[in-house]
């Protein structure tokens, strides 16, 4: 379904990615782990459009997607859950949801998915008139999820879903994932809590300064040795 092949990013004269390849399988969850600072977040970032490559392409179900403008990559359905979720504090909950079906014209629909975001998560129901800012971390995190799907992706980029989240609520996220992977969706997950990640994905790569060093399914990679060490405590 997307396929990266050989990125070169650059912020100034500091090379983030160097010559970095992956492939996703539609219908799959892939996950990137790897330390601070490894690259992983500008990955996703130059797969939505933020980001362009100096080197090397990016291809979404056969199309070059390398320098299409961000919007136009949300229309082929690719939708980004940005790190530290990023939803917009002073709307309500509701108006973030209806923000995340800005590109679609068919209003009925819309309201249907909004009505089924609800239903998966009555928190965000009970607190739909609720600004977003005045939630809790957790439900943050739903909403930047849900606001996401309200684009209709047909591939998910989430970017730290775990982070700042007590345990409890990071199963609860984790488990979220699946289903929405169940239903149809293929992920893409950047996490630094790699134990959680490898356990739900299918596929693994792991990047260190700005390069892929391992990659495989991800049961294999749970029991590799120079993972254990690196990322799973020992
Ligand atoms: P984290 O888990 O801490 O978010 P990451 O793996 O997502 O880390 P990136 O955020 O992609 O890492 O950063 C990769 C490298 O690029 C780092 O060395 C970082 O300092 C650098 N970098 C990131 N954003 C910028 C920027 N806007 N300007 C300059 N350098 C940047």
């Amino acid at each position: 379904m997307l396929e990266i092949n050989s990125i070169d990013v650059y912020y100034g004269p500091i090379q983030a990615l160097k010559s970095v390849s992956m492939t996703v399988a539609e219908g799959s969850i892939v996950t990137i782990i790897g330390a601070n600072g490894a690259g992983k977040t500008t990955a996703l970032k130059t797969i939505s459009g933020l980001l362009r490559p100096r080197g090397g392409g990016v291809s979404f179900q056969g199309t070059d997607i390398t320098r299409l403008r961000p919007d136009k990559i949300v229309a082929l359905g690719i939708s980004h859950v940005p790190e530290g979720r990023r939803i917009f504090p002073e709307l309500t909950v509701l108006d973030n949801l209806e923000m995340g079906a800005y590109l679609r014209h068919d209003k009925k629909a819309v309201q249907r998915d909004i009505e089924m975001i609800f239903a998966r998560l009555p928190r965000l129901n009970e607190r739909k008139t609720q600004m977003a800012g005045t939630l809790s971390g957790g439900e943050q995190q739903m909403l930047a999820i849900g606001r996401a799907l309200m684009s209709q992706p047909k591939l998910l980029l989430m970017d730290e879903p775990s982070m700042g989240l007590a345990p409890l609520l990071v199963k609860e996220i984790f488990a979220m994932i699946e289903e929405i992977n169940r239903n149809g969706t293929t992920i893409l997950l950047v996490e630094q809590n790699a134990h959680l990640a490898l356990s739900i994905a299918h596929q693994a790569y792991v990047l260190e300064t700005g390069q892929i060093v391992l990659s495989g399914p991800a049961h294999e990679l749970a029991h590799s040795e120079d993972v254990k060490k690196a990322y799973l405590g020992g």
